[in-house]
């Protein structure tokens, strides 16, 4: 069975990846997110994400313009959760089953299911009408079960584990969740600040 696999992030497709494979399906990645936020960590993730298709011997179709704009226009004035997530899921679910369907894939899925932070109950459904609207199979698999297998595995493999879902709202939710920047965050910032410019001036 042939089936593309649209990745969130590398550590997420350690896990999905070593099950589909284990199961003798043909995997193709697709690298769609347009919702990873700033440039810097959108190609950070996505050069995390070649060494994972080098690591596993699969390919991957790249969308590798970074265009945050139609994703900025998509949650204007719904940038609250969850209807934020339901848009930024929905658009990348849609994405996926597209590409599958112009692809002749016999099925999609996505390392968003492995995720424990996102909401498999928002996303399943999103997924269901993708699959119905551009009439291609949803391989419905709860990849959290191996949770901790694909940590172990993202670290094994060295691959970059970023610190915020992927938005700049959720880096916001991250750092400064009331508007105001953690202070524990702040400190590490100067003390890194520091390191840099000792580093550079001896
Ligand atoms: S928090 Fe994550 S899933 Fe929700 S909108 Fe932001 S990037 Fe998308």
């Amino acid at each position: 069975m042939k089936v593309l696999l649209h990745i969130c992030c590398a550590p997420c497709a350690c896990y999905p990846l070593e099950l589909l494979l284990s199961r003798g399906y043909q995997v193709v990645g697709l690298w769609y997110n347009p919702n990873i936020h700033p440039c810097t960590e959108f190609v950070k993730r996505m050069e995390s994400v070649r060494k994972l298709s080098s690591v596993y011997g699969i390919k991957v179709i790249y969308f590798d313009t970074y265009e945050p704009e139609k994703w900025f226009r998509a949650v204007a004035f719904r940038e609250e959760k969850p209807v934020r997530c339901q848009i930024c899921y929905s658009m990348r679910l849609e994405m996926a089953a597209a590409v599958a369907k112009k692809g002749k894939f016999d099925a999609f899925t996505s390392t968003l299911f492995y995720s424990k932070f996102q909401s498999r109950e928002l996303m399943v459904p999103l997924a269901e009408n993708a699959s119905e609207k551009f009439g291609i199979p949803f391989l419905n698999i709860d990849f959290r079960e191996g949770w901790k297998e694909g940590i172990e595995l993202s670290k094994e493999h060295g691959l970059y584990r970023q610190q915020y879902c992927g938005c700049l709202y959720s880096e916001k939710e991250r750092y400064c969740p009331k508007g105001k920047p953690k202070s524990d965050w702040v400190v590490g910032q100067i003390l890194q600040e520091a390191e840099r410019v000792k580093e550079h001036f001896g």
